[in-house]
């Protein structure tokens, strides 16, 4: 039976590994399929403190992974298909084989939603991207046209951010009016750099014969019109999918799937907790992500040493 079993290997997963590691814990990661999480489909990340001049996605992964090992953790290639938190020890199915754990620390991460065109998939990290705040400083797109798909909060809040960055935002919403909070909705329309393109969807990604995002064409919904709008990024911010499913009805979630932690780390079963975009729809970053993994471990490992009385 294993002390700690941590689920994914993303940076909550591994800073949660080095912090249990270096408890003397011997943390079991799990890596699901994604080992690195989704980091590793980064190049460079500028926004991680300590490289002054950024770091590729994929070493940055490595590294923690090393980082962890080298203080004891062990990662296994597996995907968790089902758990059960009703007993201790918890037990986890991982590819039809049983783990049980003295502590959980869930940290499986969220998926973007795309918009389900080939060009977009072509074209991603070519100028398509799911992230202002990652993103949107590249040189690539400054003083450039930009395009934001969305009509919600994270859209008007991606780009608000990128008028500071680009010589025009592109908002296309498929509907008439903009479904974000009404403050943030008025923030958005009041910006003069941002330009709503309303009632009209993304039907095409150019130019995948470039190998880079040139513009997009887009379809109004109501006339049937299409139109191209120019543009050297494009910014999908039409929301996220947390890697929930499989804790349905052991763990509290909240509307949308994602964990509700109860306190910190903990979560409403004692014994397991959570970290990283699982439990987080406002900020998800690596170093928040990183954060939230340092404080799971430390509330695992009072937990373990409170049982041990
Ligand atoms: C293209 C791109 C660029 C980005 N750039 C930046 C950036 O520059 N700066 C920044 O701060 N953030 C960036 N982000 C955001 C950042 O990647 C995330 O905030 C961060 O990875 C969240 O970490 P996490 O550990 O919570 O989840 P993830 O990194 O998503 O990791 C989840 C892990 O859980 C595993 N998993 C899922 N389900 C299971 C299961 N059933 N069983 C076992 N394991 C499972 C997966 O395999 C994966 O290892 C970027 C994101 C993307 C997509």
């Amino acid at each position: 039976m294993k002390q700690v079993v941590i689920i994914g290997s993303g940076c909550a997963g591994w800073t949660a590994a080095l912090y249990t590691a270096r408890a003397n814990l011997q943390p079991l990661v799990l890596t699901g399929a994604q080992p690195g999480g989704l980091l590793t489909t980064t190049t460079t990340v500028e926004n991680f403190p300590g490289f002054p001049d950024g770091v590729d996605g994929y070493e940055l992964m490595t590294r923690m992974q090393k980082q962890a090992e080298r203080f004891g953790a062990r990662a296994q290639f597996g995907t968790v298909e089902a758990v059960d938190f009703s007993k201790r020890p918890f037990a986890l199915m991982v590819d039809g084989e049983k783990v049980e754990a003295r502590a959980v620390i869930i940290a499986t991460g969220a998926s973007h939603r795309h918009l389900g065109l080939e060009s977009e998939a072509k074209l991603e990290n070519k100028g398509v991207t799911y992230c202002a705040t990652c993103d949107g400083a590249l040189p690539a797109f400054r003083n450039k046209p930009l395009v934001v798909v969305g009509g919600g909060d994270s859209a008007c809040e991606e780009a608000n951010y990128l008028t500071r960055f680009g010589s025009v935002v592109h908002l296309i919403h498929r509907r008439d009016q903009l479904r974000a909070s009404k403050i943030m909705a008025e923030r958005t329309l009041a910006n003069p750099k941002i330009k709503p393109v309303w009632n009209s969807v993304v039907t095409d990604v150019l130019d995948v014969a470039q190998d880079q995002v040139t513009g997009v064409r887009v379809k109004n919904v109501k006339t049937g019109a299409e139109s191209m709008i120019d543009c050297a990024g494009l910014f999908v911010a039409i929301g996220h999918v947390p890697s929930t499913q499989l804790f349905k009805g052991q763990i509290a979630l909240d509307q949308s799937g994602y964990i509700v932690p109860t306190q910190g780390a903990a979560t409403n079963v004692p014994g397991v907790f959570v970290a990283g975009d699982c439990a987080d729809h406002v900020y998800r970053q690596a170093i928040t992500a990183a954060g939230m993994g340092c404080a799971a471990a430390i509330e695992a490992e009072r937990f373990l040493a409170a049982q041990n009385g």
